[in-house]
């Protein structure tokens, strides 16, 4: 296996690594033959952002007694402590995803908040998105 950092991760990977997969329905399921047979029932669900599978065998008293996942290529490749939370969350901010960074720029609109009795503007900024119509 390759490994990687988290400055290399594919984006749909690194969204799933910050703030978790997006679980759907799986409609294709590839159920394990021994759990299925063993258990009540279970869940089959995908997540709709990477595609990681997620399949929940479901015991006579309704508990999840097996969970197993299939991860697509290159979702576990992260090396040493790239992959804790934080760290994923710093590539947010490298990247500009999903993340609405504080700042304060001189006052240019109406967006303003006091800051410790000085008036300050509040400004979110992300990449590639127009602001103030330019
Ligand atoms: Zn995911």
């Amino acid at each position: 296996m390759e490994y990687m950092t988290a400055r290399e991760l594919e984006t749909q990977y690194l969204i799933c690594r910050s703030i978790g997969h997006a679980w759907d329905e799986l409609p294709n399921a590839d159920f394990s033959a021994e759990l299925w047979r063993t258990s009540k029932g279970a869940l089959a669900l995908r997540c709709a952002r990477c595609y990681a599978e997620r399949y929940d065998y479901i015991g006579s008293d309704l508990s999840v007694v097996a969970r197993r996942y299939k991860y697509p290529k290159n979702y576990q490749t992260i090396q040493g402590d790239d992959w804790r939370r934080p760290a994923m969350r710093f590539e947010l901010f490298r990247r500009s995803l999903l993340v609405h960074p504080y700042t304060r720029r001189a006052a240019t609109s109406d967006t303003k908040a006091s800051v410790n009795g000085k008036t300050a503007p509040l400004v979110a900024t992300r990449k590639g998105r127009a602001r103030n119509g330019n």
